[in-house]
């Protein structure tokens, strides 16, 4: 108990201090518990030093318990971990959610989304939340790729036809990524859960005319730079905001459901392509943001898909920011 109330007052006082009083936080215990797994209003914005962030909603996948979910852990210990979060054990809960920044009147969006129930049923969300959050979905500039998972990158197709939502928008990506995914003869090496997947990206991606292609370290819009983060997928990447007097790690996948991860940072999820290099890229990023003080968001934090860790002896503490 006292670890958990050094953590919950380590987390909340970080946390406000990030966040400036102006986002009107508010934390409870147990922090997670304070998050409903469907918000109530599906879009949140917030400041980072000068930057505008719009989160946006998705959906949740309610992924039924596997004992293959995590490598070196059973359902047992998937469970407890949740609880110790205040979430719900019945299913195992992973919402997505995607943000968009407006810089300097650009708008970028970070992922795709997962393409109007192309991943899940429940998660069908973004347009309807992209709209009332007062974003022209049509007038995307950038949008910025961490990896080429369904749940990223499905929001870029047309079910069905494939046809592609945003002709004229730049789509940026670890040009690793690209190149792995869409290496001839890949889908025959993918593992068989994934083949389907290599398949349309296959067939489609190369398509198209406006990728732009990125190593890793490279500045790909003003104080935006692309910083290679491998495991999770061999070429996922997060983004590493400069906004002035703050920094913004939009982290994708490297934390995934914080209420295994932080407790559990050494966790090898069967999503991971590389396990142990996940758990490495994990805990360098992780450790970074806490020494640097930069603030994180992850596709599938609790809505609003932010908050801050902290260190917890070799894992981690993790309080989420709450809608207002
Ligand atoms: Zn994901």
């Amino acid at each position: 108990m006292l670890n958990m109330t050094r953590r919950a007052v380590l987390g909340t006082a970080a946390a406000a201090a990030a966040f400036g009083l102006n986002s009107k936080l508010e934390f409870a215990l147990p922090a997670m518990a304070a998050t409903p797994l469907e918000p109530a209003v599906g879009h949140y914005k917030y400041k980072v030093g000068s930057i505008e962030i719009t989160a946006v909603y998705d959906g949740i996948w309610r992924k039924p318990h596997d004992p293959a979910f995590i490598k070196n852990a059973s359902i047992d210990d998937t469970k407890e971990a949740l609880a110790k979060a205040g979430l719900t054990t019945e299913f195992m809960p992973i919402p997505l959610t995607v943000v968009v920044l407006n810089v300097g009147g650009k708008l970028i969006m970070m992922d795709a989304g997962s393409g109007v129930g192309q991943w899940q049923t429940n998660a069908t969300h973004l347009p309807a939340n992209m709209a009332a959050a007062g974003i022209d979905y049509k007038k995307i500039d950038t949008i910025m790729i961490s990896h080429f998972h369904p749940d990223h990158v499905w929001g870029l197709m047309e079910k069905g036809t494939n046809a592609p939502v945003f002709p004229n928008a730049e789509l940026i990506v670890n040009a690793y990524e690209y190149n792995w995914w869409t290496d001839p003869g890949r889908v025959d090496k993918l593992a068989e859960g994934r083949k389907d997947a290599g398949r349309r990206i296959a067939a489609n991606f190369p398509k198209w005319k406006n990728w732009r292609l990125v190593d890793d370290g490279a500045q790909v819009a003003p104080g935006i730079q692309l910083v290679s983060a491998p495991g999770h997928t061999p070429g996922h990447s997060v983004y590493l905001i400069d906004a002035g007097s703050e920094q913004l790690m939009v982290s994708a996948d490297i934390m995934y459901v914080p209420a295994l991860l932080a407790p559990h940072p050494e966790w090898e999820g069967s999503y991971d392509q590389d396990g142990p290099m996940a758990v490495a890229t994990r805990r360098k990023l992780i450790d970074r943001v806490i020494a640097d003080n930069i603030k994180i968001c992850g596709s599938h934090f609790p809505f609003p898909g932010s908050g801050t860790f902290v260190k917890d002896g070799n894992s981690y503490g993790f309080t989420p920011m709450v809608q207002a």
